[in-house]
């Protein structure tokens, strides 16, 4: 098969492609596949993180945005405003991750 990022062949089995590095099979851990998704991060983790433990900003990094993660780590979610509009917004199917892609239901 080709590496659907750089475009090289590779094994058909592998997971990683040697030429660029990028994860090319999906894990068959259900842990890992839940972390690290191919295809989009989990709308409901993504959601009941920001809903829990959203002023720590853990909904963010687990999307990939670790610098407004930071932010709002700090700044207790925004001072809770920009928290409410992320729990908003992952409700009505704005919130995206770091790679622009929509979360996945
Ligand atoms: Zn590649």
């Amino acid at each position: 098969m080709f590496c659907h990022h750089c475009g090289s062949q590779i094994e058909d089995q592998a997971y990683v492609c040697i030429h660029c590095g990028v994860r090319v099979a999906t894990s068959q851990d259900p842990v890992e596949r839940a972390l690290f998704p191919a295809e989009g991060h989990s709308w409901l983790i993504t959601l009941l993180l920001a809903v829990t433990v959203g002023p720590l900003g853990i909904h963010r990094f687990y999307v990939g945005k670790i610098g407004t993660g930071l932010l709002l780590l700090f700044t207790g979610g925004g001072f809770c405003v920009i928290w409410i509009i992320d729990v908003i917004r992952i409700v009505l199917g704005g919130f995206r991750d770091k790679e622009d892609r929509p979360l996945v239901r």
